[in-house]
């Protein structure tokens, strides 16, 4: 990853949370809102989908998922939409081209929209 690029979220808030695209249609955990194939989406790894319990690490989720025992284990999507609202993905402007979009991280070249 570009060492120059800054995270516009609370680095505590968006750990174990990575930026993702989708691949095929998956749904939203938090609205149920479908993210279409090749739509930005984050996966927070470390809460359960189903009950939301924040999880620390691998470990406490494999054991945590034996209450879950119909479901994979796996993180919760969040869409761009709910990851905004979480605070996962920032509005940002790409200064040459002029276009706003949602990301995790702001390179030299762009900048965050209020
Ligand atoms: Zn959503
Ligand atoms: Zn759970």
């Amino acid at each position: 990853m570009d060492d120059k690029q800054v995270s516009p979220a609370d680095l505590e808030k968006i750990r174990g949370v990575s930026s993702l695209l989708g691949v095929g249609e998956v749904e939203c955990d938090k609205c149920g809102k479908i993210i279409k194939h090749l739509d930005r989406y984050c996966l927070n790894a470390h809460e359960c989908p189903i009950c939301e319990a924040l999880l620390d690490n691998t470990a406490d989720r494999g054991s945590h998922f034996g209450e879950h025992p119909s479901e994979t284990p796996r993180g919760t999507r969040y869409c761009v939409d709910c990851s905004l609202k979480a605070g996962y993905l920032r509005m940002v402007r790409n200064k040459k081209t002029g276009v706003v979009f949602p990301s995790m991280f702001i390179s030299r070249d762009e900048e965050a929209v209020a």
